[in-house]
């Protein structure tokens, strides 16, 4: 007998990130019923590059809640968002390239994240 070591942490991520679709889904819902809709054909999702959210594994999870939702004919638009810090002393916003936060103009560590995490339903096409 032998021990198969299984991917127990991609698990996990995907669990994640179905949770994420099933409340996005049902505030989409809420909103389409809201306007007196009965169908949405797209929702756009604005997923920060370090709100720690996988793009594919949303895609994944759409495309398995989808049919059960008034979403069953949608398309998913995801928009990701760059992670922008800003620079006390060069008084600027800059792109993070890394978990740093290094200000490309001084090298200083940015404490001051301004967008990045945010996990947003951005817009939807219903009627
Ligand atoms: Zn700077």
């Amino acid at each position: 007998m032998r021990q198969v070591k299984l991917a127990g942490e991609a698990v996990i991520v995907f669990m994640h990130e179905f949770g994420i679709m099933q409340s996005t889904l049902e505030i989409a819902a809420q909103k389409t019923r809201a306007a007196g809709a009965t169908q949405i054909h797209r929702l756009k999702l604005r997923v920060g590059k370090l709100s720690g959210v996988v793009p594919e594994a949303l895609r994944f999870a759409f495309e398995g809640l989808k049919p059960e939702s008034i979403a069953a004919g949608a398309a998913l638009e995801i928009e990701e968002t760059p992670a922008i810090c800003w620079c006390p002393d060069c008084r600027a916003e800059f792109e993070a390239m890394d978990l740093k936060y290094e200000c490309p103009r001084c090298r200083q560590p940015s404490g001051d994240l301004r967008s990045g995490r945010e996990l947003d339903l951005a817009s939807l096409e219903i009627s």
